[in-house]
């Protein structure tokens, strides 16, 4: 945290840890077998940047980039990026032509889809996606064999290539979860009917960052990993240490801080109450920032090298810390959260302290932060 002072909260992307992790991950699934490895930068780059974390993803040795929509991806075709790249969740009425045009990969659920994307022409390249127990997105089984024996007619007549088809996991951070094995064995059973109807898709996946680690039977072809690229633990308490760094730190300055004493109640609904007499810092950034209001009484910030509680309500663009008698100046800094190598909490402190997931820490906040790359 040796940075230049910024004047306003801030996001700091380490784009060297993103790439870090990306290599890790490469060398993790290409141990036996040439798997390779999309890394998801859907919802900008889970909060982290989606152009600029891709960049480094690719530089990295992803062979692929995920992300969920088609705006998303024609975002990351208007930035330059050129590789293979597959979108995921289409809305009634979006247009696939501007994908397919710009060499987007599209994902096919139903047959209704897949004739839209058959469509528009030019040997599109679509994946198909089956529901394997997720019940979310997805061909239910029912209708594995008919959309089968369309793509295959799709592509026999030329309108589409079906380059994929892949499957999602309903809890691959429970590696002892009795649907790893259920939906492992119902996707063989999806890519055995897809054989039968002709189709040699060029990739098929199941697997996202917990089962990468933890699943290598779950490999096929090719891995989606998101949060792990971001140097998130995918599966906290059941992934080995791979030496995965979080690339993302949140952080602002003081504005003021203050004594008050024993029996002062603390911001909207007095739902803590100093029980001695102590002092108090503000910082300036709230639940309008994307700062979760469940932080109140429940999460810590670092400041001067010690951790300091939040003391009641978040608010809206102001929380106010702890700081146990200290009085730092105004401007003096504050981690929100960070990869941890200082003792600072990390995002994964903040999701267990909010009783979330490390992803909606980083993905929501934003607001007025400013975002820094380094
Ligand atoms: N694949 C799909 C279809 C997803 O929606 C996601 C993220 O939610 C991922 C892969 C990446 O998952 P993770 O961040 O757990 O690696």
């Amino acid at each position: 945290m040796t940075d230049p002072a910024p004047s306003r909260a801030e996001i700091v992307v380490d784009l060297a840890a993103i790439r870090h992790n990306v290599r890790i991950l490469r060398d993790l699934v290409q141990v036996d077998d040439p798997v390779q490895l999309m890394v998801v930068v859907k919802a900008d780059g889970y909060g982290h940047g989606m152009v600029e974390v891709a960049d480094a993803a690719r530089d990295a040795g992803a062979d692929w980039l995920g992300v969920a929509t088609i705006d998303e991806a024609l975002a990351l075709r208007a930035a330059g990026d050129r590789g293979p790249l597959l979108c995921w969740l289409s809305a009634p009425g979006d247009d696939f032509s501007g994908a397919v045009a710009a060499g987007v990969e599209v994902t096919a659920y139903t047959l209704e889809e897949l004739d839209e994307i058959a469509a528009v022409g030019g040997s599109a390249h679509v994946q198909i996606k089956v529901d394997t127990g997720l019940s979310r997105g997805g061909a239910p089984r029912a209708e594995w064999v008919s959309l089968f024996a369309a793509a295959a007619a799709h592509e026999a007549a030329g309108r589409v290539r079906v380059t994929g088809i892949w499957s999602h996991f309903v809890a691959s951070d429970e590696p002892s979860h009795p649907m790893n094995h259920t939906q492992e064995a119902a996707f063989r059973d999806a890519l055995a009917l897809a054989a039968e109807a002709g189709l040699d898709p060029d990739v098929t996946h199941l697997a996202n960052s917990a089962a990468a680690i933890l699943r290598p039977s779950s490999h096929f072809d090719l891995v989606r990993c998101g949060i792990a690229a971001y140097g998130l633990d995918p599966a906290p308490g059941e992934t080995p240490r791979l030496g995965l760094r979080p690339a993302m730190t949140a952080r602002a300055r003081l504005v003021t801080s203050k004594p008050i004493e024993a029996g002062d109640g603390v911001s909207y609904g007095h739902t803590w109450t100093a029980h001695e007499d102590t002092t108090v810092g503000l910082v300036p950034t709230g639940y309008g920032d994307g700062v979760p209001r469940a932080a109140g009484n429940t999460a810590s910030v670092w400041v001067e090298d010690s951790l300091r509680p939040i003391r009641g309500r978040v608010c809206m663009d102001q929380v106010v810390v702890d700081l146990h008698g200290e009085l730092p100046p105004p401007g003096t800094e504050v981690v929100l959260f960070g990869p941890g190598d200082l003792g600072e909490p990390t995002a994964q402190d903040w999701a267990e302290a909010v009783g979330t997931i490390s992803y909606e820490i980083v993905t929501r906040i934003g607001g007025r932060f400013v975002r820094r790359f380094v």
